[in-house]
């Protein structure tokens, strides 16, 4: 038996985070990893998604270019594997990057698939070259790292072929672009594919049961998203229940239960199936540790301070977590922070996941960070909203995408509660707003810095000076 003072399992952000904080604050680490360091974020989720998005945002500028600029430019045509050269290179890279900072940081990083056999005690299947050497087992002297993150989900009697019906994981590695898609389920990683394959030139059509895109966030921002989606073409169908579907010789036939009860039958090209995603743990065996996870299979902290399991001594990260934690990259990073503190020495700051900005990198792309309105008057908060439209700036009127900046904040003054923009370029515009909530900042404080001009965050300190009742542009 080899020992360590943290034993993680799974190498995903949750558990690279972890090992690499715990082995600068100088725990001896062993990471198991079953597959890539990197996880979801870096091979099927995160990096190689966003790296296809620039590349839409690029196609869409040529249009943008043409119809509004006088750039007598046009599209040719898209290289598929060109573009997926790029991206893969660029995953490449990262992945060298975090096995390098691991390899750097000493940790000891396992290749092979990790079981518990007890509250400190791991067996691990080896894998590639050590593959031979059989099962290694390791005891954990300080603590074990449960962080072996999600996989896509399905919905029932959809059986995904990775040809014409596919997940997420499988969308990358088509051998082409689709003409025609339909995504099933519009949250983040439904919105960004159907979004990207708009651009792309294919039909989309975008279907969700709830009564909204993007559920979780605010209304108002589902419903600019929604305007922006439509107006570039995607057929955006809420309130729309998936049916069946038959895979055809060259795409697949579905049928979906609209809004108006009508059954609307859909045919294309490929069906990507994004209704969620579900916690990995077969084959970890917990029940050997006295672990038990919850219905949906997520694996729940008894003490969410420190993401301490039942079981004295093992934690929990990642996308293995259930609400509030986010199933987001960046939640992931906080949580192994706080774990490997946590295990290093006194405990660090809970993750504050009200205060974890979420974002969707479609066109128009959507950034939020704290309560929606209805949230917040679901909370007993009295509040003043305002919302400002992003071409009430010079800047959002270059950019011509529409969009907006929506504050939720205590009535009469008081805290700024949330935060809520769409429009070009938000993911880069949150940043500031994760700072005023975090900080429990009032319009008052924002509206006393000034923003640069023109930019489109000065949309968002007009937003702030308009609550502050010193409005300029706004009144
Ligand atoms: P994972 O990254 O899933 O890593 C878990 C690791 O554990 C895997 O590598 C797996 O091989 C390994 N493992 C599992 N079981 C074992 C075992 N028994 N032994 C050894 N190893 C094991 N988040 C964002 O913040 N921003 C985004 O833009 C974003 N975009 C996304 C786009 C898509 C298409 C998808 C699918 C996800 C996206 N996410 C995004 C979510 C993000 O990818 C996840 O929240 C994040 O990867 C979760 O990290 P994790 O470490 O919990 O799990």
């Amino acid at each position: 038996m080899d020992t360590a003072d943290v034993i993680v399992i799974g190498g995903g952000t949750g558990g690279y985070s972890t090992a690499l904080r715990a082995a600068a604050l100088g725990l001896d680490v062993v990471l198991v990893e079953r597959d890539k360091i990197g996880g979801t974020c870096l091979h099927r989720g995160c990096i190689p998604s966003k790296a296809m998005l620039h590349a839409a945002e690029l196609v869409d500028g040529i249009a943008e270019a043409r119809d509004r600029w006088g750039v007598k430019a046009t599209l040719d045509s898209v290289d598929w594997s060109a573009l997926v050269a790029t991206r893969d290179d660029i995953v490449t890279r990262n992945h060298r990057g975090v096995e390098a900072h691991l390899a750097h940081a000493r940790v000891r990083v396992v290749r092979g698939s990790a079981r518990l056999t007890g509250p400190r005690t791991v067996q691990v299947e080896l894998s590639g070259p050590e593959r031979a050497s059989g099962a290694s087992r390791f005891v954990a002297r300080r603590g074990i790292v449960l962080a072996t993150g999600s996989r896509p989900r399905t919905l029932p009697g959809l059986v995904p072929d990775g040809r014409r019906v596919v997940t997420s994981d499988d969308a990358l590695f088509a051998p082409g672009l689709p003409a025609s898609v339909l995504v099933l389920g519009g949250g983040a990683i439904g919105v960004e594919y159907a979004s990207f394959h708009r651009s792309m030139g294919a039909e989309v059509t975008l279907v969700e049961a709830a009564d909204r895109i993007v559920p979780l966030e605010d209304a108002d921002v589902s419903r600019h998203l929604t305007r922006g989606l439509k107006k570039r073409g995607v057929d955006v169908r809420a309130s729309a229940r998936f049916l069946d579907s038959e895979v055809l010789e060259d795409g697949v036939r579905a049928r979906v239960r609209t809004a108006r009860g009508e059954t609307l039958t859909v045919e294309a090209e490929r069906l990507l199936v994004a209704v969620g995603r579900a916690p990995v743990t077969d084959g970890l065996d917990l029940g050997a540790a006295g672990l038990t996870t919850d219905a949906r299979g997520f694996v729940v902290p008894r003490d969410w301070a420190r993401l301490e399991t039942e079981v004295p001594g093992i934690h929990v990260v990642g996308d293995l977590l259930p609400p509030p934690s986010l199933g987001l990259a960046h939640a992931s990073f906080a949580e192994g922070l706080l774990v490997a503190e946590t295990l290093a020495g006194p405990p660090s700051a809970p993750v504050d996941y009200a205060t974890v900005p979420r974002v969707t990198y479609s066109s128009p792309q959507t950034a939020a960070v704290g309560l929606s309105e209805a949230e917040a008057r679901t909370r007993g908060h009295e509040v003043d909203v305002n919302t400002m439209p992003l071409t009430a700036v010079a800047k959002g009127m270059v950019h011509g995408q529409g969009g907006m900046v929506k504050v939720v904040a205590e009535a009469g003054g008081g805290r700024v509660l949330g935060v809520h923009l769409v429009g070009p370029h938000v993911s880069e515009m949150v940043a500031e707003s994760q700072l005023i909530v975090g900080w429990d900042a009032e319009p008052a404080d924002v509206a006393r810095h000034v923003h640069p001009h023109p930019t489109l965050s000065e949309a968002v300190g007009e937003a702030f000076l308009t609550l502050a009742g010193r409005g300029l542009h706004q009144q």
